[in-house]
């Protein structure tokens, strides 16, 4: 008994690098636990639409999720719209199926209506899906489907199943940069102005054991081959107490892969650094935002930049790898903003630092209120196409020129950040492991 499920990734972006389709991999695990047969299909990995068509009439699935992870770049310099290439897609599974469609994923999560309108699918999840895909599935197995469509998860405290990593998947990633995923928690208790990831995860903190983290880590090390380990949760040095266990567990475990996480600037100590680098840290993505006070505080980001100097040098000091990824442009940017912004920016040593300009609007989001409210969009307009904030008080030609007269002739400071994609591509083409932006600080080896 049970249902024959296809779980498809839809997600086609390789750039900077593709980045491993870890939520099919926990909706198999739920399906698994529920008594059905997950199939897990990545259109990167298993060969686009045609291996896709080949796939669906081979052996036709009683029920199809269709797992969309972008809308499209959010890069205002270089914008692209993801969800037409979805679309086909979705036509062709149309086309070669019979199945129930089920939309879900963080892009379908965010704009889950326009997406269910223009995909006309059976059904959509918004959120975590591990409770109500079974739960469907179980429904459409006993032939009572539901009337209703779409469905809101609620962030639950114990999501979690054995995630099932798919050894065909993982060989193409592994092929680009040796990355695999692993998350420890779901939620961000945070609220910065343009970030959706809060209303996809919740406010509230949820841990996974951090016993089967490690494990994780080690069996994706020892049975697939990972050489790198990102951890995707939204803060990893939130819930200090998790995060240090988490870094116990790696050590107890033995673990020698290599890992990178997303961090807050504030409130690292030197120890808990120390303890992560025992345990594999050598790189941070450094969710800093913006260069000013004022542009940090109109972020909602929590935090000043003083903050953000201190805990660039303690990673430095300690010899982990640390970026920044700054928005430009956003509210209450002004000319004095991105003068301050820049000089701010040349304080930090040993690092990395990628600008964006604009902000890309999310319903939903602190941010849009406030961008109805200046009345620079209308409530009816659709968000599905990218549209980019700019602050009324800068000039958008001159922001980007001061930028790159700033950074001329610094391989540190990065601006476009596609410049790096080709850059990355012939990194991982030879064979380096990682996100490689590590390899532009130019430091010497400290302990
Ligand atoms: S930007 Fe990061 S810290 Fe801020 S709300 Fe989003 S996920 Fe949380």
């Amino acid at each position: 008994m049970g249902l024959d499920c296809l779980l498809v990734a839809d997600n086609q972006v390789t750039t900077p690098y593709p980045v491993y389709p870890l939520g099919i991999a926990h909706l198999a695990g739920a399906l698994e636990a529920a008594g059905h047969r997950p199939y897990q299909f990545d259109l990167l990995a298993h060969g686009g639409l045609k291996a896709l068509a080949r796939r669906l009439s081979a052996s036709p699935p009683d029920l199809v999720a269709l797992s969309i992870r972008n809308l499209d770049t959010v890069d205002s310099t270089a914008p692209d719209n993801f969800i037409p290439k979805t679309q086909e897609t979705m036509a062709l599974i149309r086309r070669l199926c019979r199945a129930p469609v089920v939309l879900g994923g963080p892009a379908f999560s965010i704009m889950p209506e326009a997406i269910m309108e223009l995909f006309q699918a059976d059904y959509g999840v918004v959120g975590e899906g591990e409770i109500i895909l079974p739960w469907l599935a179980d429904c459409l197995e006993r032939g009572t489907p539901p009337h209703e469509r779409i469905f809101r998860a609620k962030p639950a405290d114990a999501p979690w199943q054995p995630v099932r990593y798919d050894s065909s998947i993982a060989d193409y990633y592994l092929g680009w940069g040796g990355i695999l995923n692993v998350q420890t928690k779901r939620g961000c208790p945070h609220r910065c102005a343009y970030c959706s990831y809060p209303g996809l995860e919740g406010n509230r903190l949820r841990f996974r054991d951090p016993g089967s983290v490690a494990d994780d880590v080690m069996r994706i090390t020892r049975d697939m081959g990972a050489r790198y380990v990102f951890f995707t949760d939204a803060v990893f040095n939130d819930g200090q107490d998790h995060c240090l266990q988490v870094a116990e567990a790696l050590i107890r475990s033995g673990n020698t892969t290599p890992w990178c996480a997303f961090f807050r600037p504030q409130n690292v100590s030197r120890d808990a650094l120390k303890l992560f680098k025992r345990a594999g840290l050598v790189a941070m993505e450094t969710g800093t935002d913006a260069a000013a006070d004022q542009t940090l505080s109109a972020l909602n980001k929590g935090f000043t930049f003083d903050d953000v100097i201190a805990t660039n040098d303690l990673a430095a000091s300690l010899g982990i790898s640390c970026a920044h990824f700054i928005i430009f442009g956003g509210p209450d940017e002004d000319d004095g903003t991105v003068l301050e912004g820049l000089a701010n920016l040349e304080r930090l040593k040993k690092c990395v630092v990628f600008a964006f300009t604009g902000i890309r609007i999310l319903p939903g989001t602190p941010i849009y209120e406030r961008v109805l409210r200046e009345g620079r969009l209308d409530a009816s307009q659709s968000l599905l196409e990218p549209f980019f904030y700019f602050s009324p008080k800068i000039r958008r030609e001159r922001l980007e020129h001061q930028i790159k007269a700033a950074w001329a002739g610094r391989i540190d400071r990065v601006y476009p950040c596609s410049i790096m994609d080709k850059r990355i591509r012939y990194l991982h083409e030879r064979g380096h492991a990682g996100p490689m932006w590590d390899m532009l600080i130019r430091r010497p080896c400290t302990k």
